[in-house]
């Protein structure tokens, strides 16, 4: 088909620059690129023949002649034959075209080459064939094994991980980008996990214990008002106090650890807003006016009103929770002041107290979850041991500064700052 494509379109150009006057030269060629005899008669007379090709010996080539005299003679238009050649002993193909009643166009070809070439490409496809088809079950095999090898080892890991999150590691040895990847993203979900998994346990064995107390409490005071102290104004009234307290108690901490947990799980997103943090600070302060009958009193005399950029729940639940215990730890004068101090891009506010101050080496921990300064005597301040945790992890949530600033039986200082409004 390839070279009856090639005879037929060199047919074609050949008639169309029958009239160009270097005719020859694009025939020779053509003849020449082609592989192909080109042979033109005019007026009975050869205008052209590319007698250089090896297929051209026309005149030493009776059959080729005759079957050219032939076509002539018949003043047909078209001729095109394939046929076995005895001078050349092989395959010749001949196409002829009269043009125009007095010129004739002749192209031949020899289709041994071709016929050689196929046979050569038959003997050696099965070779060629076997060859590939090897290569590509080698290179396939060391493909899948370099591939499937950490993937099955990925999945042995990732089937620890329901109940040894703690213990997976995804290590793999592969260069395979996207395996690495995966490995990676999976020693994170292990991490993760095994933190749920620890934050678990501490938050079980810290609140089985917490709860534990104040539920004895109330159990026992309730026993004593009805089997004791029933008959007993008195006494039953103290009982029923204490049973009111420590409810009280469980109420808080169970709100803490609501709190806690929300923030926590980031389940809560920010709800990033301008507000006057001035005013925001004098109405919550109003929540603690009851403690001024006690003789609380609450320093806080900034004017100016200044916007800050924060969740307004978050920022509240901070200063609520720096203000209490401003008021649970502040000392005998029971003075507890709030300042605010505006610098360039941030606004800082404290909440100051004289109590006792904390040592250097708690101000770390104090931020911890449950951890209480004076464990021994930690009754005597109703707290749960959370808010300041809750503080941190909303002031860290904002990306807020935050700090102790604390002097021994002087007083302490909690401070963070916010972003100012721009
Ligand atoms: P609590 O409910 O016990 O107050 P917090 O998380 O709020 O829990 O505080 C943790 C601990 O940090 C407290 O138990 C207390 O020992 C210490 N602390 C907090 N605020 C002050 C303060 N203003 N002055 C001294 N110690 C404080």
């Amino acid at each position: 088909m390839n070279r009856i494509n090639t005879l037929e379109q060199t047919l074609t150009t050949v008639e169309k620059s029958l009239d160009n006057k270097n005719y020859s030269a694009i025939f020779d060629e053509l003849s020449l690129d082609n592989e192909v005899c080109i042979q033109v008669i005019s007026d009975d007379e050869l205008m052209y023949y590319s007698n250089f090709y090896r297929h051209c010996a026309n005149k030493d080539n009776e059959q080729l002649s005759e079957l050219k005299d032939d076509f002539i003679d018949s003043n047909k238009d078209y001729l095109k034959i394939e046929f076995i050649n005895n001078g050349f002993n092989n395959k010749l193909l001949l196409y002829g075209k009269k043009v125009n009643n007095d010129k004739y166009i002749f192209i031949n070809t020899s289709l041994e080459p071709m016929d050689k070439s196929i046979e050569l490409l038959k003997s050696q496809f099965i070779y060629v064939a076997l060859t590939v088809l090897i290569l590509s079950f080698i290179i396939s095999y060391y493909f899948s094994r370099r591939i499937a090898d950490p993937i099955l080892k990925i999945n042995n890991e990732a089937k620890k991980l329901g109940t040894k999150s703690s213990e997976t590691n995804f290590i793999c040895n592969t260069d395979v980008y996207e395996l690495k990847e995966l490995s990676n993203t999976l020693n994170e979900a292990a991490k993760e996990l095994s933190k749920t998994d620890e934050l678990r346990r501490e938050f079980l064995a810290n609140v089985s214990h917490d709860l534990k107390t104040p539920l004895t409490m109330i159990e026992a005071y309730a026993a004593s008002a009805r089997d004791l102290n029933y008959n007993n104004k008195k006494k039953r009234e103290r009982d029923l106090n204490v049973i009111i307290d420590e409810a009280e108690r469980l109420n808080m901490l169970v709100n803490d650890i609501l709190v806690l947990s929300k923030i926590e799980s980031k389940t809560n997103k920010l709800k990033i807003e301008s507000f006057n943090i001035t005013d925001f600070i004098k109405t919550i302060l109003e929540r603690f006016a009851i403690y001024k009958n006690d003789g609380y009193t609450f320093e806080f005399n900034e004017e100016k009103s200044y916007f800050i950029e924060a969740d307004k729940k978050g920022i509240e639940r901070v200063i609520y929770n720096l203000i209490n215990n401003a008021i649970n730890y502040t000392g005998s004068d029971k003075k507890v002041k709030i300042e605010l101090i505006k610098d360039e891009k941030t606004l800082t506010v404290k909440v100051i107290d004289t109590g006792k101050g904390i040592e250097e080496e708690d101000k770390k921990l104090v931020w911890n979850k449950y951890f209480r300064i004076n464990k021994r005597h930690r009754r005597e301040v109703v707290g749960t041991g959370l808010g300041l945790s809750i503080v941190k992890q909303i002031l860290e949530e904002h990306n807020f500064d935050y700090g102790i600033d604390s002097k021994i039986n002087k007083g302490t200082c909690f401070w963070f700052k916010c972003k100012t409004k721009k």
